[in-house]
């Protein structure tokens, strides 16, 4: 075989997936490579897909904002029908604790009053009316609960109330959130190979030729991009570019469990997506009663960075299943811990300062949309926008590391400077080294 595109993007995941989507809208014909048998399948399945805008950063919040609306507009942001339906944006709303002192929810305040996020301040009492399943106790530090003998020890400060955002939310089906881009894209005349596994980037004179895989098969593209997930630092080092960057990426094994709500209470139908800085998780809900709930990446825990990310252990452990269930029933006493661990394990393709590089490279043609630190699903569309964006102008002879593109929003008219996402930045202190980017 010897095939021709415009663009090859390597990865079919959301952002992979929404890339296309935006390119092959600019008449660039497209073509997605994927070694698994069809889109979403990577670590976007198991996304917990929540949306909100609590970053550290003004782009990271602007960035977030912008992508609210996609997901609330998704049906004519897509412009087709999918045989297999579309994602529904269940719009909770989010809560991000108030907590004494220095806490995420005042630096992200600032952020939501200069680009204007809808929001409400809670006082401790609506906070109890909205979820009277919630405990507002404040935790002093915070510990893992094998190595703790006092975890469920109180301060006897309260939390101050909440921060909440009426826009947010998460996606009902991140797997189905890729096929519906797919689909989308492929009424634009892009397309799809599954099954087949990108190994390697072939190039002359410092311009990407097009790649080859593992069967031999040649398919040649003056533009090539890495969307491959945690693999992202593979197809670095295969391209090449790895060593010129000054931020790369690694990828990080994480754990997401389920719960079932405490007895007598929806938290399917009532619940809210939650930040609970003070216990170092975030949750929300999940079909069939259940609680979702994920890690912000707490100092005290170990973290497990992974060589080979196709080789890792995919099973719940039972010491970090007890650090992140038992830092939930802190703040909902009446949950029931289930004596059989549930949930999912998969990896974040991390960057350096845990914010995503979207940028050209040393090598001619060849882009990346990575490091997305296991908090850029909300962003996919937007990141779609923006990286056709990029790729267009460089490919028209803009020099973006010279002078970083700016790109307008669609929906917020926000201007994103993409220099913010450069591969060449130092890390940004600013950031909070978590999932909360
Ligand atoms: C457990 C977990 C929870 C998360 N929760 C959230 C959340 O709540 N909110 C949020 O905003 N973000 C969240 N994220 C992050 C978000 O899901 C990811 O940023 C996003 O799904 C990444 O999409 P992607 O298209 O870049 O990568 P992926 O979906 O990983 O797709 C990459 C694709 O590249 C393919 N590939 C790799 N190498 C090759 C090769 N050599 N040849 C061919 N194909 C190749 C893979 O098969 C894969 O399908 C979470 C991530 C995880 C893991």
């Amino acid at each position: 075989m010897n095939r021709k595109a415009d663009a090859i993007i390597i990865g079919a995941g959301v952002i992979g997936s929404a890339i296309a989507f935006e390119l092959a809208k600019r008449n660039y014909k497209t073509l997605n490579i994927d070694k698994l048998p069809t889109s979403g399948y990577g670590s976007t399945s198991n996304s917990c897909a929540i949306v909100r805008a609590s970053y550290s950063t003004w782009d990271g919040v602007a960035m977030a904002y912008e992508g609210f609306f996609y997901w609330d507009d998704w049906a004519d942001y897509l412009g087709v029908e999918d045989e297999r339906g579309l994602i529904k944006y269940m719009k909770t709303g989010s809560i991000l604790f108030k907590l004494q002192g220095e806490d995420h929810s005042k630096k992200v305040l600032k952020f939501y009053k200069e680009i204007g996020v809808e929001y409400e301040i809670w006082d401790v009492e609506k906070l109890k009316q909205k979820m009277p399943i919630y405990s507002h106790d404040q935790y002093g530090e915070i510990t893992r609960p094998d190595e703790d003998d006092h975890f469920f020890d109180k301060t006897g400060n309260k939390i101050e109330g909440a921060l909440f955002t009426p826009g947010s939310g998460y996606v009902s089906d991140p797997q189905l959130s890729s096929h519906n881009l797919q689909v989308a894209t492929e009424a634009k005349g892009g397309e799809f190979l599954f099954d087949s596994e990108i190994t390697e980037i072939r190039q002359e004179n410092g311009k990407v030729l097009g790649v080859t895989l593992s069967n031999g098969d040649q398919i040649d593209s003056a533009v090539v991009v890495n969307v491959a997930g945690p693999h992202s630092f593979v197809i670095n080092r295969m391209a090449g570019v790895e060593k010129e960057m000054n931020i790369k990426t690694k990828a990080l094994r994480h754990e997401v469990h389920h719960v079932p709500s405490p007895d007598g209470y929806d938290f399917e139908k009532d619940g809210f997506h939650t930040s609970d800085g003070n216990n170092a998780i975030y949750f929300r809900p999940e079909t069939g009663n259940t609680i979702l709930i994920g890690s912000e990446d707490p100092k005290c825990d170990p973290q497990e960075w992974i060589a080979d990310p196709d080789n890792y252990n995919n099973q719940i452990t039972e010491s970090q299943w007890k650090a992140q269930v038992y830092r939930c029933a802190r703040r909902i006493p009446d949950l029931k811990i289930p004596s059989r661990t549930r949930g999912i394990v998969d990896l974040y393709d991390v960057s350096d300062d845990w914010i995503p590089i979207y940028d050209k490279s040393a090598l001619g043609g060849f882009y990346m949309a990575i490091g997305s630190s296991g908090n850029q699903f909300k962003n996919a569309p937007v990141a779609g926008h923006c990286m056709a964006e990029l790729i267009d102008a460089c490919e028209k002879g803009h020099d973006h590391d010279a002078d970083p593109l700016k790109v307008k929003t669609v929906y917020t008219g926000l201007e994103l400077n993409m220099g913010f996402y450069s591969r060449n930045r130092e890390i940004n202190p600013n950031s909070s080294f978590s999932v909360n980017g």
